[in-house]
């Protein structure tokens, strides 16, 4: 018989890892509702025209979209993003601004499987539609500061740029053009493949052949008007304000064609250099627009979340949450006593596993001791036929006979001093 693993790019993720999962998403929640935002779910698939809206010239469009023909016909993706997806359903539904919403969940993208880059990866994130005020840009970068902070890293760099009005971006890419148009022969062969399709994207390349030519590029704050230099300084100011240490990288322009004004990423300086790219967002005024809504300005940010799980193994923070009972029940008897004991302490809400096909003494105990339980409640025939059950400390060893009647009540008691401890 054939048996099957995981497809390339995708992964089970198995206990503790899992507990660990659900823990980042809780902090995430925990961190966004502080900052007034509310959770949304949008769908896994859609019409593969929200999606084209992220810019004809990206990677995540033109090679990675999971996109096909569903058996009614229609020309579907699942989500390589979700911003795209959060603006689609502010364009159906139309919410009142501003609208803050966060998400979490996966995404999907071909791309090369490696560590750190995933097909099936998940993120969390946070958009804010209908604010054009700098201190919104501010608002969402502080929030992922704040959750970084909260997860426990410190190894964390925040790289800004702005990338000016529509207009301005529009004559600095011309301008880039241009430049790497005349520098060509000193490109590497993958960036003249790039600057055929997006010129800024020349920018984010990372080979050092590239570094002399891009040094010398010409630079986005000679294109920007005062309108666009004020929001970015302000942006700065209020950043600084607060505390949150960053730098302006003028090469920093995102994969993402829709972003204008504020750009940001946030880097793990403890990952190595392939997927050192934990976060990043910026505004991006045109997604709704473009999307068949109102004139709609929006800034958000989406962190990696398998990403962001390896920075912290890397700084040795935001463990796996221990995932164990604090019972376990062994019944030599047959095991309907255990039944009933077990009913009995989960309805009085104490995590609680037993044994199970009539094991031996040995056996059980041995199972007690791997479930990290801090109470065994042994049953044997005596007890049974006392209407006792032994309760054994797995921390010390100490055992004490307790009367059947009071047993919830005595482990309640016992495990309120442990949890002091
Ligand atoms: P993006 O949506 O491309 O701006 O990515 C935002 C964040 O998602 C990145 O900083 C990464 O942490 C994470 N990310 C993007 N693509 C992948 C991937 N294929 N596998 C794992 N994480 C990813």
């Amino acid at each position: 018989m054939n048996s099957f693993a995981t497809s390339p790019g995708t992964r089970d993720i198995l206990p503790p890892d899992a507990a660990r999962w659900r823990a980042f998403q809780e902090a995430f929640a925990e961190v966004a509702s502080r900052y007034g935002c509310s959770y949304m779910i949008p769908p896994m698939f859609e019409d593969l025209g929200v999606f084209l809206r992220l810019g004809e010239a990206t990677d995540v469009v033109t090679k990675e979209m999971y996109d096909f023909e569903d058996k009614g016909g229609r020309r579907v993706a699942l989500r390589p993003e979700q911003t795209a997806s959060v603006c689609r359903a502010f364009v159906q539904h139309r919410p009142t601004t501003p609208w803050k919403v966060w998400y979490a969940g996966p995404n999907f993208r071909y791309e090369k499987p490696q560590q750190g880059r995933y097909r099936q990866f998940d993120q969390v994130g946070v958009e804010v539609l209908g604010v054009t005020d700098p201190h919104a840009d501010v608002e969402v970068i502080a929030l992922a500061w704040d959750f970084y902070r909260a997860l426990g890293l410190r190894q964390v760099h925040l790289a800004l740029n702005t990338l000016g009005n529509a207009d301005e971006r529009a004559r600095w890419t011309e301008a880039l053009a241009k430049y790497f148009r005349d520098h060509e022969e000193q490109l590497t062969v993958d960036s003249r493949a790039t600057l055929a399709k997006n010129p800024l994207r020349v920018l984010d390349s990372k080979r050092p052949d590239d570094a002399p030519v891009i040094q010398g590029a010409p630079r986005i704050e000679d294109y920007l008007g005062v309108e666009s230099a004020q929001h970015f300084a302000v942006v700065r100011q209020s950043l600084t304000e607060l505390g949150i240490p960053f730098t302006v990288e003028a090469r920093l322009v995102r994969g993402l064609d829709y972003y204008c004004h504020t750009t940001f990423e946030f880097v793990s300086t403890s990952l190595s250099a392939a997927h050192t790219a934990i976060g990043g967002g910026g505004r991006y005024d045109g997604l709704v627009e473009q999307l068949g809504g109102p004139a709609t300005p929006g800034v958000g940010f989406a962190l990696g979340l398998d990403r962001t799980l390896l920075a912290c193994d890397a700084e040795s923070v935001f463990p796996s949450p221990r995932e164990t009972v604090r019972v376990f029940v062994v019944d030599t008897t047959g095991g309907g006593e255990a039944l009933r004991v077990a009913a009995e302490l989960r309805a009085a809400d104490i995590s609680t596993d037993r044994a199970f096909e009539q094991r031996s003494m040995k056996a059980q105990m041995k199972a007690a001791d791997r479930s990290g339980a801090e109470i065994a409640l042994i049953i044997g025939s005596d007890e049974l036929a006392s209407d006792s059950i032994v309760m054994r400390l797995m921390s010390s060893g100490e055992q004490t006979t307790v009367k059947r009647a009071n047993l919830i009540e005595i482990v309640q008691r016992t495990l309120a001093v442990t949890d002091v401890k």
